[in-house]
């Protein structure tokens, strides 16, 4: 009896373990750029999965906002963020070739919030609140586009939501033989959390810093204002602290790297200016 349970649960570890192996890729989202950012991802929710949720999830909250009459509300607001935006779209090339023909959409939610995003597959979202409050320049809003653009090019919904499924499968092991019907559909929920709901790592957020301020570079915006952006929205704090930081904690740490990789791609800025 003793033993047949355990070789029943040895034969489901080898199973959950086949499970996850097959449905787990290692890739490299984007090339390495000037800043060179290379590290391998483990995925185990498809892109395909991923950007479907994404553009569904967009799509209701843009209906939601047009409805409050607080979508695109700025004509001058929207047109300032869509040609920073577009300009950065223009540099993604130089990290993912098939970024270029992503469906891209830039939206301004008008929302005292002090935030952006980029969901998988190019949805973006400004909030006026950052726009605002900041008193943001052109060259900070390019550093907080650019910076949330890389979290997009590099897939960290998808590697997050990847980590949590694995992690979600492993507890119940013991409990339950997985179907792969289920573990896809765990999946999906897991990619709905993932989109933009928790907070990055802190080595996803050193990669979007150093991608961003290569795509803010490249594109003619000041890389430096990465560092007064960081500030300022530390600055803004008070009682209720940014929106941002809760999903992108800053740190002195954070400041020397982008202090550091904004001077490495200062060459790039003076040939774009030129
Ligand atoms: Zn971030």
């Amino acid at each position: 009896m003793k033993r047949n349970v355990r070789s029943c649960l040895a034969s489901m570890t080898v199973l959950v373990a086949a499970l996850l192996s097959t449905a787990c890729e290692t890739v490299q989202t984007t090339q390495s750029g000037v800043v060179g950012v290379e590290r391998q991802q483990r995925m185990m929710i498809s892109a395909q999965e991923l950007d479907q949720a994404a553009t569904k999830q967009y799509s209701e909250l843009l209906a939601e906002q047009k409805k409050k009459n607080a979508l695109n509300v700025n004509a001058a607001q929207v047109r300032r963020v869509r040609t920073i935006a577009d300009r950065l779209i223009a540099q993604t090339g130089v990290f993912r070739a098939d970024a270029r023909s992503w469906k891209w959409e830039v939206n301004v939610l008008t929302a005292d919030d002090v935030n952006a995003w980029c969901m998988p597959g190019g949805k973006i979202a400004v909030y006026s609140g950052l726009i605002e409050k900041l008193k943001i320049t052109d060259d900070e809003l390019a550093a907080v586009i650019g910076h949330e653009i890389a979290h997009a090019l590099r897939e960290h919904a998808r590697e997050r939501a990847s980590e949590q499924a694995v992690a979600g499968s492993l507890i119940s092991l013991g409990s339950a033989i997985l179907g792969v019907g289920d573990l896809g559909q765990q999946g999906a929920q897991y990619a709905y959390m993932g989109l933009i709901g928790l907070p990055n790592s802190r080595s996803h957020e050193t990669e979007a810093d150093r991608i961003g301020v290569e795509l803010a570079a490249r594109a003619g915006y000041d890389p430096r204002a990465a560092i007064t952006l960081w500030k300022k929205m530390g600055q803004a704090g008070g009682s209720a602290p940014p929106k941002l930081l809760s999903t992108h904690p800053s740190s002195e740490d954070r400041i020397r790297d982008l202090t550091d990789y904004s001077a490495r791609v200062m060459p790039l800025y003076q040939q774009a200016r030129r």
